[in-house]
């Protein structure tokens, strides 16, 4: 937790403006060692999200999450300004608290401040302070109240008697970090008075740190004195302030709930210490912000409790047993609640029922900011009923294709393996302790045993590396003590089992470096195989012949992790063609189908399946006559693929002779070479935002001049077309923040975002100049709208040309525009006129045509290039650069698509730019045809209505 403390305070600073401020508090936290000079941009990234001004003349400015990486040690500074500085948000602030840190601990800043926000006369007296002591005095946290929550009830604990259970409860404070060892001394000899209805209270005050309640139930019947034992409370008393917690024990014993100790589990009990037993109504609702219950939502949350007629409280589930008012701002923000906690809001009354409702709602729809649903795969909530669960999908009927979205070319025929995950049905809570535990240890045993066999069975490779990873972390003594302990907390082996592996599996995720962070996967996977022993569920274990694997979804590690020896094809429920699963499946050479929908989820194991990566058909089941075909088409294929392979070196050109450039798309410099040994013309497309996203901040001139040299290098001669920045949207540059928008795809990206920062944009086209002294240099603006963006940064070009001394630089430059918004293909005329060339970028062409987000789950299946009204965006395209004597290339996936080479170049497109794999086969699909079959399929499609019907009339010719 961070505390202030008098070497965090800097007095008597000045700053004429709010950017001044923030710019010496980053200052300040890096000559305390607390972060890199980095940081600075995540500080001013934050403010452009919303402001961090927090109230009385206090802002609390910090990182935004991708900035954490540049945070050393965790920490705070305190730079006072006794003049003021208008904040961006127009408040004024005398008191900046900068916080570095790594994860959510901002939340315990905020959480020690509320107080300081209720009282009037703070403001003045932090800008009038005139020592380091009164301000730290000044923001210093409350006294702690007196603690009861979870991590304080300590239940079904094995005790032979009520001393045990008694140093059972002082153990626990202690752990808790509200008493010393002078409390267990003194607690052990204290006598322990009877309260009725089977309970005792032992007391002690020495050593407390925070005064705070205990209780302890016995997990067996244990009698004292001849009365059946409920539980023992331990009470470190401290002053006056320990007094409601007694209040809240004589609450139970008046309302006769003492006997209820034995039977509730944490949350019962804790509610029932809170007063919401009887008349009082209460609803649980779980916080869905990505950053808890900051200012901004508690503010929205106590609005709606105020329009509501009665007082409503709000508590955390898991947190202490009092309830704040919900209509204050300053306790709810003190609740500092976090995504995936769960409220619990109480209220008495009439209409009680509806007051509570409106607030759940309100926080369900994420009290004004945009949330995600929690990912409950993993929690230990009660599993939905049978008669709730959604109904099961229909299966894929036999022999007939089904459209999905192609993610990596090539063709698979196998049995499919359908990786489901298993539902785990168990208890939350348990009685008999000792008896868990020995559960757990035997499932812990036999997953390592499993583990061992496979691993001795594995072909070796990666799948015996990860195997044996798996067996070393379940041999984790801590994972499994922390398993013990919460199982002696009184949960059930699962529910304690799976605690300790997502405590530990959340706390790998937030590791920066994405390697380990993806090692929570493991993590996971080998949790599961411990819980289908607990609760008797076989783990699928994929076949040991090759098959297709079918998944809900994948991730990037699930990939690298796949056998790659077995598996043929991947298919997956949902993801989109562009998401980084794919990619790693195309770098992997694996055919892959993604966003098939829920259906292939009820394919039975071992049902025949053909994928076709390339246009992102699947048939399950086929005919012995389609099988067999497909057969003929892998073998044509495999054939195919050794023949361009050969021929990869021969000028791309139709059957007639007709010249088509096949160039490369990158996103590395470093791989030009390997390019051009697979017999790229050029590179048709460099997405250079790569470039720019490997830097911690924009690279300089010199940096960019040698990354560029080294892709003209391997060219020797070819071209580089060079794309400028295109950032933003759905690549976003942590150094470059862009504010908040609803719709980043319609937002600050592309040219727009670039010409904001025109040092930027003139620094790079610089770099490309000088890179490309003596060889041809295609520059190419992306997301052009029309021909106002190609003047603004032709004038740039100009400049730079007639600054730079010809031999200093590039000669045969063109600048070019992308066409992939629907306006510059509608304005292609003007657009012709001032630009030397086009290239058509398909997949956000086809999104904007279409409105369907390139990467959306379930739609992305239909942002088909081949859509006819993309087809004529491009038509009209080709026509006005020819016109003008202009040339074309098409740089978007589509380029690559077998089905639509010729269509592409029958409409006249003059180069194509694809994966750099890809470059044989469409060099050789070229070869295929002749110009008139090609003029003829771009009319047939041309001539269509939807994309289906163009693929159809396509594949039937
Ligand atoms: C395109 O939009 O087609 C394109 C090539 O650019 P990117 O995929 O990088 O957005
Ligand atoms: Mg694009």
């Amino acid at each position: 937790m961070l505390t202030l403390r008098e070497s965090d305070i800097q007095l008597g600073c000045r700053a004429d403006d709010w950017r001044a401020a923030l710019d010496q508090a980053a200052a300040s936290l890096v000559d305390a060692g607390l972060t890199t000079p980095d940081y600075r941009e995540g500080l001013l990234s934050r403010e452009t999200q919303s402001s961090t001004y927090l109230g009385n003349a206090i802002a609390i400015p910090h990182g935004t999450p991708e900035s954490r990486a540049h945070v050393l040690n965790t920490g705070v500074r305190v730079l006072q300004f006794p003049e003021g500085v208008e904040w961006h948000d127009g408040q004024p602030v005398h008191v900046l608290v900068t916080i570095a840190a790594q994860n959510d601990e901002h939340l315990d800043i905020l959480r020690q401040l509320t107080h300081v926000l209720d009282r009037d006369d703070v403001a003045q007296r932090l800008a009038g302070a005139s020592d380091t002591e009164e301000v730290v005095g000044l923001l210093s946290r409350a006294p702690l109240r007196a603690r009861l929550d979870a991590d304080t009830l300590c239940l079904g604990t094995p005790a032979r008697d009520l001393g045990e259970l008694a140093m059972a409860g002082a153990a626990r404070l202690r752990q808790a970090g509200c008493v010393g060892d002078g409390f267990i001394a003194e607690l052990a000899s204290a006598r322990l008075q009877w309260l009725g209805q089977g309970a005792w209270l032992a007391i002690a005050e020495r050593d407390v740190v925070t005064p705070a309640l205990s209780l302890v139930t016995p997990a067996d019947e244990l009698e004292a004195h001849g009365e059946s034992v409920n539980g023992v409370f331990c009470l470190a008393a401290s002053g006056d302030s320990h007094l409601g917690l007694l209040d809240q024990v004589a609450t139970l014993l008046e309302h006769g709930e003492l006997e209820t100790l034995r039977r509730g589990d944490a949350a019962t009990l804790l509610a029932l210490l809170a007063g919401e037993g009887g008349a009082t109504r209460t609803r649980q609702v779980r916080v869905l912000n990505a950053h808890g219950l900051h200012a901004r939502p508690a503010k929205q949350l106590v609005q709606v409790a105020r329009e509501q007629a009665l007082p409503i409280g709000v508590r955390l589930a898991e947190g202490g047993v009092e309830s704040v008012s919900a209509t204050s701002l300053t306790k709810v923000i003190g609740l500092g609640a976090r995504r995936g906690q769960w409220l619990v809001l109480s209220a008495a009354g009439e209409d009680a029922d509806s007051a509570l409702s409106a607030v759940a709602d309100a926080v369900n729809d994420g009290l004004g900011e945009a949330v995600e649903a929690f990912d409950d795969s993993h929690e230990d909530m009660p599993a939905a009923t049978p008669a709730e669960a959604s109904p099961a999908p229909s299966p894929l009927p036999d022999d007939t294709a089904h459209q999905a979205v192609a993610a990596s070319p090539g063709l698979a025929i196998a049995p499919v393996f359908v990786m489901r995950l298993p539902r785990f049905d168990y208890a939350r809570l348990a009685d008999d302790a000792a008896a868990e535990t020995r559960r757990l240890e035997a499932a812990v045993a036999e997953g390592a045993a499993q583990l061992a066999a496979l691993t001795r069975s594995a072909p070796g490779g990666e799948v015996a590396e990860v195997l044996s990873m798996h067996e070393e972390m379940l041999d984790d003594p801590e994972l499994l003590q922390a398993a013990r302990e919460g199982i002696q907390e009184g949960y059930s082996a699962e529910a304690a089992w799976w605690e300790a592996i997502d405590t530990a599996a959340c706390a790998q995720e937030r590791l920066a470096d994405r390697l380990l962070a993806e090692r929570a996967a493991d993590l996971r996977d080998v949790g599961r195989r411990v819980l289908g022993r607990l609760c008797d569920v076989e783990l699928p274990e994929p076949p040991a012949h090759p098959y297709i694997l079918v998944m809900e979804d994948v991730g990037p590690s699930d990939v690298a992790r796949l056998d790659t020896q077995r598996v043929r094809g991947l298919l997956t429920a949902r993801g989109g063609a562009t998401a980084h699963s794919a990619i790693l499946a195309r770098a992997l050479g694996i055919p892959a189908v993604v966003g098939a929908g829920d259906r292939i989820m009820a394919l039975a194991n071992d049902t025949p399946l053909i994928l076709d990566g390339e246009s992102g058909r699947i048939v399950p089941a086929p005919s012995t006559a389609r099988r067999e075909r497909a057969e003929q088409q892998l073998a044509d294929r495999e054939r195919r693929e050794r023949d361009a392979w050969e021929a990869r070196f021969e000028p791309a050109q139709t059957r007639d002779g007709q010249r088509v450039e096949v160039a490369a798309n990158l996103g590395n410099t470093a791989h030009a070479a390997d390019a051009v040994s697979r017999g790229a013309e050029g590179v048709g497309l460099l997405r250079t935002e790569f470039l720019f996203m490997a830097h911690a901040q924009a690279p300089d001139l010199d940096t960019q001049v040698t990354e560029y040299r080294e892709a003209l290098d391997a060219l020797d001669g070819r071209p580089l077309v060079a794309r400028t920045l295109d950032v933003g949207g759905d690549k976003p540059l942590p150094y470059w923040p862009v504010p908040q928008e609803d719709n980043p795809f319609l937002g600050l990206r592309g040219i727009r975002l670039a010409l904001t920062r025109p040092e930027v944009l003139a620094t790079q086209l610089e770099a490309l100049l000088r890179a490309a002294v003596g060889r041809p240099l295609r520059i190419m603006l992306p997301m052009v709208k029309d021909v106002a963006e190609l003047r603004t940064a032709r004038a740039m070009l100009d400049r730079l040309l007639s600054d730079i001394a010809p031999d200093a630089r590039a000669t045969d430059v063109q600048l070019g525009v992308m066409i992939e918004v629907p306006s510059s293909a509608l304005l292609a005329g003007s657009l012709a006129v001032e630009a030397d060339f086009f290239s058509v970028g398909t997949n956000d062409l086809t999104q904007y045509a279409l409105a369907i987000d390139r990467g959306h789950p379930e739609l992305s299946a239909q942002a088909d290039g081949l859509h006819p009204a993309v087809l004529r965006l491009i038509e009209m395209t080709v026509e006005a650069a020819h016109a003008q004597g202009k040339w074309v290339g098409v740089c978007g996936e589509l380029a690559s698509d077998a089905t639509a080479v010729p269509v592409l170049v029958g409409l006249g497109v003059d180069e194509l730019s694809v994966s750099a794999r890809q470059v044989p086969m469409v060099k050789a699909r070229l070869r295929d045809i002749s110009m008139d079959t090609a003029r003829d399929q771009a009319r047939r499609a041309l001539s269509r209505a939807t994309a289906a019907e163009v693929r159809d009339a396509l594949e039937q010719a």
